[in-house]
Formats: structure tokens, C-alpha cells, sequence
């Protein structure tokens, strides 16, 4: 069983953390940990020790937290932070994750959890760094410390304040800690055993249907003793269990996500497009002939360049 400390930075009421309109940096932190344990639980062999308070009413103090994650055996240990700078607007930018000086584990799991951090949030890439942090240097087991973006920085509080993203880093959290120790997904058959049905909308064939779920007419027939083709709204059709509903490829619309591909160069405005934009999804805010507008990065890439 891996044991995975989690700890959102501060309490609700930490003074001093928070933007310069009055929102807590707890609360952003709260965000990503939460998501981060519903996605770990996903994952079998695994369970997350929390550090800080989870209703954010106390601010538990940095002893208490690297005692827990001592006294349980944490395997490792994650502390999620938001930055702050002047504590007053301004345009710095950027994701960035801490080790203790000269500690080579807690580098290994940063360079394992940082890249898929900045995957999520899409901000500047400030890098690997080290410091002596308390949750760092009074934990036992490889510890980090991410600071997701800053709270004061009116490039990045776009990102802490959509919910959306913050998910997002939490998922992308638990998935590289999940590829660090080799996690697999819990069986999936009560979802399925749910989702095994599909409801007939105006207009579905059984053609349709069958390619949608990549299966064939002829199984849809068997299984729901259809003699004729006639199927009719409303009607519940059972999907074979090993159904799946086909990947649909991304098409270029306005608000649809494509991703930049590995193998684009150059944005169509004659840039070079910097790797760490590449392999990952952004959403179509804008078409023209040959080319996309994508909003979280606000670049015109070449429709040859997403998929
Ligand atoms: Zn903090």
C-alpha cells in the first residue's frame, strides 16, 4: 500500500495568504489536494494521509504536519502552495516546485510531479528549485513543495479562480504519482455495469449506435431481441459489457479542445512553438482558413499542428 501525504498549504484564516482582492490561498491549495485524493482513489493500493485541516477552520501548525506524515509512514509528501509576491497586482507569472537542498529523492519526485503541474496550469515553467522548507526538511520521506501560480499575479489568479483547472492540476497530480509507483486503476465493472445502456435520441440508427459503441448491429440485435431495424426515442438499448464508447475524434470547433501536436515547429504567427505547449489540450477560440486561435495560450496554431 502507498501512502501519500497531502497538504494543502495554511488554514482558511492563515493572515496574510491571500490575493490582493481577499482570497485565501488555502482555499486554492484545498481545491487541487481535493481533487488529487478523489482522482488517487481511483487507483488501487493506495491511500492519502491529509496534513492540514480539510474543513481549513485551523491552521495546523508545520510541526503537526510533518509529525503525521512521520508518525504514519508516508511514503512521500506533497505540500501544495500558491505564490504571492508584492501582495499587490502585477505580471509575474509561473509554476514552480521545491526539494530540500541536495536531497536526490526529493529532486527524483520533482521532476516526476513538476512538468505534469505545469502541463495542467499552462503558465510559465519556473523550474525545479530547492530550499529549506520546514515540510520539506522535517519530513522523513521524499518531500516537495509546489507552488502552483501566483495569487497575486493577474496572468495566473485567471487560473486559481477556474475551477476547471484546479481540477485539472489535482488530476495531473495524481496521475504522475499514480505512473511514479505504478498504480493501476481500480476495476472499472460497476461503471460499466451502470453505463451499459444507451437511451434512443431522434435520429440514432442502429448503425449509429453500434459505431458510436464500437460494436455491430448485429450484436445490438441479439442483445435487446430487435427483429426488424426499428428503434424508437426513449427506448433503453443494452450495450454488449465490453462496449466502449468509441473515442471520438476532435473537430475543429470553437470551444471544442484540440491538442498541439509533438511534431508542430512553429505557430502560424512565425514563432517558435516552446515544448512545454506541445502534447497538450487548449480550446479553439477562433478559426481561420488554415489556422486556429487557442485561447489558454492565446497563439495561432496551424490546424496541420493540432489534433
Ligand atoms: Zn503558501
Amino acid at each position: 500500500m502507498v501512502k501519500v501525504a497531502l497538504d494543502a498549504g495554511h488554514g482558511m484564516n492563515t493572515p496574510g495568504k491571500r490575493t490582493p482582492d481577499g482570497e485565501r490561498e488555502w482555499s486554492f491549495n484545498s481545491k487541487v489536494v481535493t481533487a488529487a485524493t478523489k482522482y488517487l482513489n481511483e487507483y488501487d493500493n493506495v491511500t492519502v494521509i491529509r496534513l492540514d485541516d480539510p474543513t481549513g477552520k485551523t491552521d495546523i501548525s508545520l510541526t503537526k504536519r510533518t509529525n503525521k506524515a512521520n508518525s504514519e509512514s508516508a511514503d512521500i509528501l506533497i505540500s501544495y502552495h500558491h505564490n504571492a509576491n508584492t501582495g499587490q497586482w502585477g505580471t509575474w507569472t509561473g509554476t514552480e516546485t521545491y526539494h530540500y537542498p541536495g536531497s536526490s529523492s526529493g529532486y527524483a519526485l520533482a521532476s516526476k510531479i513538476h512538468p505534469a503541474i505545469v502541463g495542467a496550469m499552462v503558465l510559465r515553467d519556473r523550474g525545479i528549485k530547492s530550499e529549506n522548507f520546514h515540510m520539506l526538511r522535517e519530513s522523513k520521506m521524499p518531500a516537495i513543495l509546489i507552488e502552483g501560480g501566483f495569487m497575486d499575479s493577474t496572468i495566473d489568479i485567471v487560473k486559481l479562480r477556474d475551477s476547471n483547472v484546479l481540477d485539472r492540476a489535482g488530476r495531473a497530480l495524481a496521475d504522475a504519482l499514480a505512473a511514479h509507483f505504478g498504480l493501476k486503476k481500480k476495476s472499472k465493472s460497476k461503471v460499466e455495469s451502470t453505463s451499459g445502456v444507451h437511451v434512443v435520441k431522434k435520429g440514432d440508427t442502429l448503425w449509429g449506435i453500434s459505431q458510436k459503441y464500437n460494436t455491430t448491429v448485429a450484436v445490438l440485435k441479439s442483445l435487446n431481441k430487435i427483429s426488424g431495424d426499428l428503434i424508437v426515442p426513449g427506448q433503453k438499448l443494452k450495450l454488449p459489457s465490453n462496449s466502449k464508447k468509441a473515442a471520438t475524434k476532435p473537430s475543429l470547433k470553437v470551444n471544442a479542445k484540440v491538442k498541439v501536436k509533438k511534431s508542430a515547429k512553429k505557430y502560424a504567427t512565425g514563432e517558435n512553438i516552446p515544448n512545454w505547449v506541445k502534447g497538450k489540450k487548449y480550446t479553439i477560440q477562433q478559426i481561420k482558413a488554415d489556422r486556429v486561435l487557442l485561447k489558454e495560450i492565446m497563439s495561432w496554431v496551424y490546424k496541420k499542428d493540432v489534433e
